[in-house]
């Protein structure tokens, strides 16, 4: 068998590697920000008509406009957007795709502030554009001179923006989203993922998109919605941007299935959100409880915390995994990164926290 290296890949793509969260089945997985929670029993039986339905004209290609389904997404987002302004694919990764498709390409630059989402340079690098780190302050934080200036030296044709910002959970103000966009003529996309851990009165990058038509707000049902196994993202923006994502789709890249559930799933959005509040305040609890044991948690607007004072991540990482508790080394010396689970998952990992710092303590007193 022939190896990565004979073959004859596009030079961008020598040395690279894939995306590669571990899947390991173990009792508590916190480590790719899923929502643990199940989807409430009632919901899933509407959700299986409506595939059962969907399933009896499959022999049919889909409705390459997914009209229900984005009419079905504007009501959901509100801020009177209207079908015409969203767009949606098979997770925001692909949306994120196509937004990379038609705006950045080779010649072309895509700036982000890292540390930042693992995905944004690789689809730099998919689509042959130059990536451009930008990096943050002590607190993670970009205010709107850091954007400025990055985006004023790298001119870049596509911001990568993360509200709150994975892996490190930090929100980001509109004030630094409203400047990043007057310093550029090019695409700025505010990923907004984990917006609904925000809170519902924290603001949205969605209050910014009246006048400013290269303003892109991307969401998904991944998290929130607890549909990540669906694989269904969107964005809100201007209606031309969504025209010129339709060049660069494949046909029906929405199968039936697919629309079939999330519209489903959307009429129940309240039961589907239901557990965004138990979430958050699970997400607390880890941060005070990393707190207590002596651990630096930073501040999240998402469904993870992020903390400091690791002294050896790799044996955290090892030690929970031990007592079956699966968190996330996002290789940021001294961190580690987890998910907010159910109580009890919560409990579990706070609990192998708390084990492993006795633990580490009684064989080195100092080295923590
Ligand atoms: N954006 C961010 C910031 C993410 O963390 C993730 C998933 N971890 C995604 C986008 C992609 O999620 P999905 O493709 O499931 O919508």
């Amino acid at each position: 068998m022939s190896s990565l290296s004979d073959l004859p890949l596009r030079s961008e793509l020598k040395g690279r590697s894939p995306y590669g969260a571990p899947q390991k089945q173990v009792p508590v997985a916190l480590n790719v920000n899923e929502n643990t929670h199940p989807i409430p029993p009632a919901v899933a039986r509407d959700i299986i008509a409506a595939l059962a339905h969907a399933i009896e004209s499959a022999n049919r290609y889909p409705d390459r406009e997914f009209v229900e389904l984005r009419e079905s997404l504007a009501g959901y987002l509100g801020h009177g957007l209207t079908a015409a302004q969203i767009w949606a694919a098979n997770g925001s990764n692909e949306v994120l795709q196509q937004i990379m498709q038609a705006f950045a390409g080779p010649g072309r630059t895509v700036l982000g502030f890292a540390p930042t989402y693992s995905m944004y340079p690789l689809l730099a690098s998919g689509t042959a554009s130059r990536w451009v780190a930008g990096d943050r302050d002590a607190e993670f934080a970009v205010t709107p001179q850091r954007a400025v200036e990055w985006i004023t030296r790298e001119k870049p044709d596509v911001v990568l923006l993360c509200a709150p910002n994975n892996p490190t959970g930090t929100p980001l103000s509109l004030e630094t989203i409203a400047a990043a966009y007057d310093a550029t003529d090019g695409i700025v996309v505010v990923d907004e993922a984990y917006a609904e851990f925000m809170g519902s009165d924290a603001p949205s990058a969605l209050t910014l998109l009246e006048g400013r038509p290269r303003l892109i707000v991307s969401r998904t049902m991944s998290k929130a919605f607890a549909f990540a196994g669906v694989r269904l993202g969107y964005l809100a923006a201007d209606a031309a941007v969504t025209d010129a994502l339709r060049l660069v789709r494949l046909p029906y890249h929405l199968s039936a299935l697919t629309q079939a559930a999330a519209i489903a799933a959307l009429a129940h959005a309240d039961e589907m959100l239901a557990t965004v509040r138990d979430i958050t305040t699970q997400r607390d609890r880890i941060s005070h409880g990393l707190t207590d044991l002596g651990y630096r948690p930073y501040t999240s607007g998402s469904n993870f915390v992020l903390f400091g004072g690791v002294a050896d991540p790799h044996a955290m990482f090892e030690a929970l995994l031990a007592d079956g508790v699966l968190i996330r080394d996002v290789g940021i010396p001294g961190h580690l990164r987890v998910s907010a689970g159910t109580e009890s998952e919560t409990s579990a990992f706070l609990d192998a926290v708390a084990r492993f710092r006795a633990e580490a303590e009684a064989s080195s007193p100092v080295s923590l």
